[in-house]
């Protein structure tokens, strides 16, 4: 993934909202085999907070929902940002906002809930509800053991499908999780990128002929290329 031109966009359709990318601190993590986002985190704090500020000035609030990613979790952005968005959801009259958080952050859900205001969706990359295949292969420092306890603190998990090494069951088991104990998800066909984690066309293909009816079910945005939401 190349540093990401487009940081603003509208998803239309499923679960109607803007969108931001915003830039924020590496990930406290980064060891996840599959994930080359880092190269759109920064360190200079001022620098990344003024460039956040200039794409939130393109929110208008006219759908009322408002998601910002940023390459990591919402709690590696600039502490500047984090009172930027306080103030558009206040002057913007944002109802509700899609964040994203690693696990090992789930402890401090509850306080950013209270601190914006209105309710979060919080996304989680899940990837997979397989621990061994979680953990072993994917590296994702996500010890959870089952759906519930993610359910507990978030309520939307990303899961990614079509990697190789991954199996038509487990990803039978991802799908049935998703739709037992959570309202929303997103799941990615994964696509290559610059780690030695490849996608498996064959299950990919699978996976897009079996779930199909996913494609309209208004609960779970199924995303094919990276760039399906409009920014990056
Ligand atoms: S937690 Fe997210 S940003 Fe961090 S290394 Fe894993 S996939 Fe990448």
């Amino acid at each position: 993934m190349g540093v990401p031109k487009e940081r603003y966009s509208r998803i239309t359709g499923k679960n109607e909202r803007e969108i931001c990318l915003l830039k924020g601190f590496p990930c406290a993590w980064g060891k996840c085999t599959f994930c080359d986002y880092t190269e759109d985190n920064g360190k200079d704090e001022n620098a990344m907070a003024a460039l956040n500020r200039e794409v939130l000035h393109r929110v208008t609030g006219e759908l009322g929902v408002l998601e910002v990613i940023n390459s990591g979790s919402c709690f590696e952005l600039p502490e500047k940002t984090l009172k930027d968005l306080e103030v558009i959801v206040r002057e913007k009259h944002i109802g509700k906002l899609f964040f994203e958080s690693h696990w090992m952050y789930r402890r401090h859900l509850a306080a950013m809930r209270k601190r914006m205001g209105v309710p979060i969706v919080f996304k989680i990359g899940v990837e997979t509800f397989d621990r061994d295949f979680r953990e072993r292969v994917l590296n994702k420092h996500a010890d959870f053991r089952d759906p519930q306890e993610v359910a507990r603190y978030f309520d939307s998990p990303c899961l990614m499908v079509g990697i190789q090494g991954q199996t038509r069951e487990m990803i039978d088991y991802d799908m049935e999780c998703l739709k037992k104990y959570f309202k929303l998800g997103t799941v990615n066909v994964y696509n290559n990128n610059t780690t030695p984690i490849k996608r498996d066309e064959e299950l990919a293909l699978w996976f897009m002929e079996k779930y199909s009816w996913l494609l309209d079910d208004p609960a779970v945005e199924v995303l094919y290329e990276i760039t399906d939401f409009g920014v990056g």
